[in-house]
């Protein structure tokens, strides 16, 4: 482990002299803002010494020359959505944000591709590429508020990744930083390519551990005209999860399948303001599906109607915006309920989400705590959140590890994974250290010591190296 030292004056100058003092900040004010990110349990919190704010790619490497030659660290931050403590500056050092290289720098149409800078907003993309009669695929729930070098960081997933996969599917190249501060760019505007190593998606989901990322090409898709969203609402959690190997089978190709349990429901309909059919009882599933032209949109509304029925589907209803608000209030509608809650993002494969759902929500009733169940249906990725009720602290800190301890080992022996889409971050070091295959985690370790040999780069994420 790095013996890192303190941001001193002497630091301090030189990271002024190379983005200019005013995006230099060290005020007791701006400190304690980035001190944590989503996450509310104080006991992860950790102060930067100094946040700096790049102009350029050439800033940002300045700062990371800085960071090696004075062993400070350095946590990338775009717009501290992270629900893994991925912003955290757990070891102090400097905070870089992002949040100054904003531009879209170049849309082409007719190529269909995108050329952005790292912080700028993911709906802010979205919504450049569809006024073109374009898509940008990647959607996670936090779209109004993340940054698409957040998402390229975690490899973030969201609503639509059952049809266009996750972030990392929808990105050409991606200009980064390295850790000891030199500039690359990684992967190409190619449909195909086998030569060398495929650095960018190396990069791309490492949690800001391996590089900075500073400019992205994404990949853009037609805009589909016609669009459908049902409601099917199920009194039953078996039969609402059980629609989604039937939707899988039936060649659907839904773009969204997500997944609410009635606790969520509630939650989220209160948050929202917006109460949809059997908002006391049932739970929902979502579908989206978008297609190029009338007929077949009618044809898959038939289908979709006679699967939900068939699976038991107590209501189905065409839906609009507003189920798509409450489904996005899920993660702040479960918060207003307990001052404390946290919230899990495990990944099965999708023929065991079915299974994997019923037990774990089965084990939760064991504990004090009160948890609910959203899932990305069609990608397998379920979270899980508990919420801390009447209990002490220890009580709930004692009986939350007993429940992730069961919930890890099910998941690994089902062949799933950690994170499906949040990332390890700080939060699950210690799990993935546990539940990862020796020679894996052995891999990682090298790659990260030659890569950052100062292991400078958001120490204390992902993995100890
Ligand atoms: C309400 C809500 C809903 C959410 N829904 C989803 C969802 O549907 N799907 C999903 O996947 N996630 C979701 N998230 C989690 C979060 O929004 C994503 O992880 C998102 O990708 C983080 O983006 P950000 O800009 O906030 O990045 P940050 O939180 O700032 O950073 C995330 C990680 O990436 C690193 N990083 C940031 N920028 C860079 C960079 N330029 N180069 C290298 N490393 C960098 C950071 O160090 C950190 O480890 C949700 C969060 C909230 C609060």
């Amino acid at each position: 482990m790095t013996n890192y030292k303190p941001v001193t004056e002497e630091v301090l100058e030189e990271l002024r002299k190379a983005v200019g003092a005013e995006h230099v900040k060290n005020d007791a004010e701006t400190l304690e803002r980035y001190k944590t990110d989503e996450e509310p349990d104080a006991h992860y919190h950790h102060l930067p010494e100094v946040v700096v704010a790049p102009g350029s790619t050439e800033e940002v490497a300045a700062v990371m020359k800085i960071a090696n030659k004075y062993l400070v660290p350095v946590t990338p931050r775009s717009a501290g959505t992270s629900v893994s403590c991925g912003a955290i500056p757990v070891f102090g050092g400097i905070v870089l944000l992002m949040e100054r290289m904003n531009k879209i720098i170049k849309l082409d149409t007719d190529a269909m591709y995108m050329e952005v800078e790292a912080g700028a907003l993911t709906s802010d993309i979205q919504a450049k590429a569809n006024e073109a009669g374009l898509l940008y695929a990647g959607d996670p729930c936090s779209a109004d508020s993340c940054m698409i070098g957040g998402n390229i960081a975690t490899n973030a997933g969201g609503n639509k990744a059952v049809r266009y996969g996750t972030t990392r599917h929808q990105v050409y190249s991606i200009e980064v930083v390295t850790p000891t501060g030199e500039i690359a760019e990684l992967g190409n505007r190619l449909k195909k390519c086998s030569t060398g190593y495929c650095l960018d998606q190396l990069v791309m989901g490492s949690e800001g551990t391996l590089g900075i990322i500073t400019k992205a090409t994404l990949k853009l898709l037609p805009l589909a005209p016609y669009r459908l969203d049902i409601l099917a609402v199920f009194t039953e959690v078996q039969k609402a999860v059980d629609l989604v190997p039937a939707l899988v089978k039936a060649g659907l190709n839904p773009t969204s399948v997500e997944f609410m349990d009635n606790g969520f429901v509630r939650a989220a309909s209160d948050y929202a303001e917006q109460r949809l059919p059997h908002y006391e009882d049932g739970s929902y599933v979502i579908v989206t599906v978008e297609t190029f032209n009338e007929d077949e949109l009618d044809m898959k509304m038939e289908q979709l109607d006679e699967i939900c029925t068939a699976c038991g589907a107590t209501d189905v209803v065409e839906a609009d915006e507003r189920v798509w608000k409450v489904r996005r209030s899920c993660l702040e509608g479960s918060k207003a309920l307990s001052k404390v809650s946290t919230s899990d993002d495990l990944v099965v494969p999708i023929d065991k989400i079915a299974v994997c759902l019923n037990h774990l929500m089965e084990v939760s009733k064991q504990f004090d705590f009160e948890c609910m169940c959203l899932a990305h249906a069609g990608d397998g990725n379920l979270h899980f959140n508990c919420l801390k009720m009447d209990m002490t602290d220890e009580e709930w800190e004692k009986q939350l590890a007993e429940f992730h301890k069961i919930c890890y080992a099910y998941v690994y022996s089902l062949g799933g994974r950690l994170s499906g889409e949040h990332g390890i971050g700080a939060k699950k070091i210690d799990a993935l250290a546990a539940y990862c295959d020796p020679v894996e985690m052995s891999i990682m370790k090298t790659i990260k010591r030659a890569m950052d040999p100062n292991n400078i780069l958001n120490p204390g994420k992902l993995i100890r190296a």
